[in-house]
């Protein structure tokens, strides 16, 4: 079955729209229904030639293209996101499952970003050297580093994406992604928001298809220069691998566990309303999403409620229908492994403090949930949750849950509420992560570094950082003669 307000998307090449060689095609899925709502065109190594072959081709073009200029074409293509964010969110809706309000957000975020690194490539600076030798004059040039491979996930289509893709593009660099194939319409979208702006032909690409036999295909391409990923440690560890043996820039952005500090003299009402809405967002589909929630033993009980009762007041359901803050989970893989994480966090001995079970028996619905005394040997206080759980459990001394937050291999967000300087401080030289919100929800707006630590990568996908990672810098020594 098809829907009519939903397009068969096909791959972008040299600014046009094509059906994969040999016609394949992937079907899409509704999370809120299970239903079919159209297809993707799967890309076969020839599709992946003429992408790459095209990429190429707008290096060449693009790189030439004065800064100021390029920033004129990405803010028009910002100017059309925004333009066009009612109906991308409906698409993203359709695809991904996230309330139509959340998916809007996300185009218009999205929006922001572009014009923030669009206005960032203006200010790409080299710098001059003073010389040992008076007759020489000493140059640092910065230059992009080339055509991108770009794999981004499902669980922000357009987000995931656009970070990538503005930081390369006001660089200079050309850009190809294979998108996620479960949700490709929204990127789509996205991409023909630059087409329309004048990007020239082969500056951006996008393709679907086997994941592995594409990332397999393009990081070793002597055309691509820089890869980057985001996705789960796993798969990016083996991408980086092999970015690695072939001498690839790569920037790498991954799984998390974010540790939710709450100390005793937090204010334990701000401390439930930014971290249970930065839970269930996006169903709790986010690499930064609260996940482990350690709370001073003096407050637990009355943190535990609350937190209770703020997952018992959203409102489950299809992200389409008016009123719905909690859409289903992008796919039913996730669905799946939500299930198995109360199951064995029961049997440890957690108490279900609400939720712990699928709703229903279409869609990929779950009850948003809280696991109340969790042993630290559950499996949700160590593997990434990616879903609507929250797992609380209690500490005595600020060590301690500092402690606890660095036990894991991840490094990317945490979270922690105090009404002290001195814990506040203690906190921010301590706990091992590239991103910590303090006494607030978390804020990854563009102009600040967006990356992890240790097991969730390398990089930065905000702030200038993200611009110095798809630059090559040259050092010009030139004397007169
Ligand atoms: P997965 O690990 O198979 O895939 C994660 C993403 O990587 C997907 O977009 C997938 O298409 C892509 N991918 C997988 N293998 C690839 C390969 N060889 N080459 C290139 N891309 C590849 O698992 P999944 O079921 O899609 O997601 C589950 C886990 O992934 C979650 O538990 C979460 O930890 C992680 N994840 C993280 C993010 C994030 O924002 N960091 C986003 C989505 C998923």
């Amino acid at each position: 079955m098809t829907n009519a307000s939903y397009p068969d998307v096909r791959l972008l090449i040299d600014n046009e729209w094509r059906e994969a060689a040999g016609g394949k095609t992937i079907p899409v899925l509704n999370p809120a229904t299970g239903l079919a709502i159209g297809t993707v065109a799967h890309a076969s190594i020839a599709d992946l030639d003429h992408a790459l072959a095209a990429a190429q081709r707008g290096f060449d073009a693009w790189r030439k293209i004065s800064a100021f200029e390029r920033t004129a074409i990405m803010r028009r293509a910002a100017s059309l996101l925004r333009e066009r964010a009612d109906a991308i969110a409906r698409l993203l809706t359709q695809e991904q499952g996230k309330p139509l309000v959340q998916a809007r957000g996300e185009a218009l975020a999205g929006a922001d970003i572009i014009d923030w690194f669009a206005a960032e490539g203006m200010r790409v600076y080299g710098r001059i050297v003073p010389s040992r030798n008076p007759a020489a004059q000493q140059l640092v040039l910065k230059e992009p580093v080339g055509p991108v491979a770009a794999f981004t996930p499902w669980n922000f289509p357009i987000n995931q994406i656009v970070r990538k893709l503005a930081a390369a593009l006001t660089t200079g660099c050309s850009f190809l992604c294979k998108a996620p194939e479960e949700t490709p319409a929204s990127p789509a979208a996205l991409m023909q928001c630059f087409v329309d702006a004048g990007v020239p032909p082969g500056t951006v690409g996008l393709v679907f298809g086997d994941p592995a036999e594409i990332s397999g295909y393009l990081i070793p391409h002597p055309v691509i220069r820089k890869v980057t990923f985001t996705g789960s440690t796993p798969v990016g560890k083996q991408l980086a691998a092999l970015a690695g043996a072939h001498m690839k820039r790569a920037t790498m952005e991954l799984g998390g566990h974010a540790p939710v500090i709450v100390a005793e003299d937090a204010d334990v009402a701000l401390a439930v309303a930014a971290s249970g809405g930065a839970k269930f967002r996006n169903a709790g589909q986010i690499c930064i999403a609260p996940t482990r929630f350690l709370v001073h033993n003096s407050i637990k009980a009355e943190f535990t409620r609350a937190l209770v009762a703020h997952a018992e007041s959203l409102t489950l359901g299809d992200g389409m229908a008016d009123g719905t803050t909690l859409g289903p989970l992008a796919n039913a893989r996730r669905v799946a492994a939500m299930s198995q994480v109360v199951e064995d966090a029961r049997s440890k001995g957690a108490e279900v403090a609400t939720g712990g079970q699928r709703v229903g028996t279409t869609g990929n619905f779950f009850a948003p949930t809280i696991l109340a005394d969790v042993p630290l040997n559950a499996m949700v206080f160590n593997d990434e949750p990616f879903g609507p759980i929250a797992a609380v459990r209690g500490f005595d001394t600020l060590e301690e849950a500092i402690a606890e937050s660095n036990r894991l291999p991840f490094g990317l967000a945490g979270y922690a509420f105090t009404r002290s300087i001195k814990n506040a401080h203690q906190l921010m030289h301590n706990v091992e992560v590239g991103m910590l919100w303090i006494n607030q929800p978390a804020t990854p707006s563009a102009e600040l570094p967006f990356g992890g630590v240790k097991d969730s990568g390398y990089g930065s996908e905000g702030g200038p950082e993200a611009l110095e990672s798809y630059l090559n810098t040259k050092a010009v020594s030139m004397v007169g003669v």
